[in-house]
């Protein structure tokens, strides 16, 4: 019986997962798990995202051993020396294939290419499947064979084309033999503590699909209302889960499709509303892959790079911090900073926040949210940091500007989000918490950092003036 190597990324599950289970169908499997600290730091990948990471190997170690599929956790540094470290461990246990899920930012590509390379150079085979997205890059272009660059048609065409093909997940692979050690990741990796954020985000295949089944008990038939009120928790916070790959987006759709009546839309509102968002998904991803100038800081509207946008380093800090001033916006950015998580509606207004009123580079935003999300996916962060700063594919129009507290009167009326994420204004009344400084302040809460309609006219004047010197050229 051949021997095979299973390499896991982004893909730390046992269910829906092609590389395993083809692997499995022909031969004795051994699973590879490459740490590459170093190249998560050049990354800038949150302390949170690493131990939730390092926690769903244990996870997917264990299930794996329980099929008797030992699992190898080899510490390299970056992605560099991972063809040496693969084919290493490849030689060592004499595999004639090696089997992965492709993935899709750039760097990630770059080093698949160098691994292949190498393994072909050492007469070992490479079997390459698709599982980041439901439907594979490519496969949703437009007629002439053109991707599609706004959502609403490329949603269109996923749905006929998922509706045609049908969402499908494939089984756990059959036990190979009896039980194994399971594999343990290092209790600590550059500094990184494995139990870091554990009570939060229980990681790991099994939880995924609890949260999943939870919410789908639960919550999903009131996502359409609920989903925009950061004070509920009223969407599934799967996020870390689907980032990880601890659950495909196969299950999920193929989940949410079965209670919505087996329909993809179309079917009941909040259900439809939830698919419709995993699509954004399937969409950011789609556009990263297919234009990979995104991967090397550049806006997708590349004329947007002209805008002199601002760099101050101390407004900065206070938005990091959630000192700005402006309550919504500060509690957005105290939720993530404590919990490595915010609210969709929070993230599109703490980014507009700073991308429009501060006017700083969106890129200093998007590498703040991936050094401290738990989620962080170079494809939706990038893309909705993009979206929000009017630079990126079917984008919010320049002169929309969110206002926070208008947010927060929609949003949050009661206060109650805002309260639960401020100390200072655990005590203020629903006004107080739009606008403290109404009241003569709040406590020790900080003053509004800005006047937000000057900010707001000269963002707009800056934007205008670029567009037209464009124009001139
Ligand atoms: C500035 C900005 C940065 C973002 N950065 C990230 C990021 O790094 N990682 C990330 O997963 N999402 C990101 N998002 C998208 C969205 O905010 C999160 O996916 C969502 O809040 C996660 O919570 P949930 O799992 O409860 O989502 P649910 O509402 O339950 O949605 C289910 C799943 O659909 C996907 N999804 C939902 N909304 C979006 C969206 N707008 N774009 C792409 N996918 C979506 C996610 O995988 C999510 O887990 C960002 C959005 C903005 C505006």
């Amino acid at each position: 019986m051949s021997t095979h190597l299973v390499w896991f990324r982004s893909d730390l599950r046992t269910l829906d997962n092609p590389a395993l289970y083809a692997a499995a169908a022909e031969g004795k499997v051994t699973a590879l798990f490459l740490l590459t600290p170093e190249q998560w730091q050049q990354h800038g990948i949150a302390a949170k995202k690493i131990s939730f990471l390092l926690r769903s190997v244990d996870c997917l170690s264990e299930n794996l051993a329980n099929l008797g599929i030992a699992t190898r956790i080899v510490t390299g540094s970056c992605f560099n020396d991972a063809a040496e470290k693969v084919v290493s461990v490849a030689q060592e246990i004499g595999a004639s294939r090696v089997f992965w899920n492709n993935e899709i930012a750039l760097d990630e590509q770059r080093r698949d290419t160098q691994v292949q390379k190498a393994l072909t150079a050492n007469g070992i085979e490479v079997r390459r499947t698709e599982a980041a997205t439901s439907l594979p890059v490519g496969a949703v272009r437009k007629p002439d064979g053109m991707p599609y660059s706004v959502f609403t048609p490329y949603k269109k065409r996923w749905i006929s084309l998922s509706v045609d093909r049908g969402i499908q997940t494939l089984p756990v692979p059959d036990p190979q033999g009896p039980a194994v050690t399971a594999a343990v990741a290092p209790e600590t990796i550059n500094g990184v503590s494995k139990m870091a954020g554990a009570d939060d985000w229980p990681a790991g295949e099994s939880s995924a699909l609890t949260l999943l089944d939870k919410f789908l008990d639960a919550a999903v038939e009131n996502y359409a209302t609920h989903r925009d009120l950061p004070s509920l928790s009223g969407t599934s916070k799967l996020s870390p889960h689907l980032a990880a790959g601890t659950v495909s987006a196969n299950q999920c759709l193929r989940k949410a499709y079965r209670r919505n009546q087996e329909r993809l839309v179309g079917g009941n509102e909040s259900i439809d509303t939830w698919i419709s968002e995993l699509i954004w998904r399937e969409f950011y991803n789609h556009i990263m892959a297919e234009n990979p100038h995104l991967a090397m800081g550049r806006a997708f509207k590349t004329e947007t790079d002209a805008l002199p946008w601002n760099r101050d380093t101390e407004q900065l800090e206070l938005w990091q911090r959630g000192e700005t001033g402006f309550p919504f916006v500060d509690a957005g950015m105290r939720q993530l900073n404590r919990t490595g998580w915010m609210h969709n509606r929070l993230r599109m207004v703490t980014a507009q926040f700073l991308a429009k009123h501060l006017f700083i580079d969106w890129r200093l935003g998007e590498s703040y949210f991936m050094s401290q999300l738990v989620d962080g996916d170079f494809a939706a962060n990038n893309g909705g940091w993009q979206w929000s700063a009017s630079t990126g594919t079917d984008a919010v129009p320049y002169f929309r500007i969110f206002n926070p507290i208008r947010q927060a009167e929609r949003f949050d009326p009661d206060g109650a989000f805002v309260r639960s994420m401020i100390p200072e204004l655990a005590g203020a009344s629903a006004k107080q918490t739009l606008e403290p400084w109404k009241f003569g302040g709040v406590g020790s809460y900080p003053k509004p950092m800005i006047d937000l309609s000057a900010a707001r006219d000269k963002t707009l004047q800056v934007w205008k003036a670029t567009k037209k010197q464009l124009e001139l050229r």
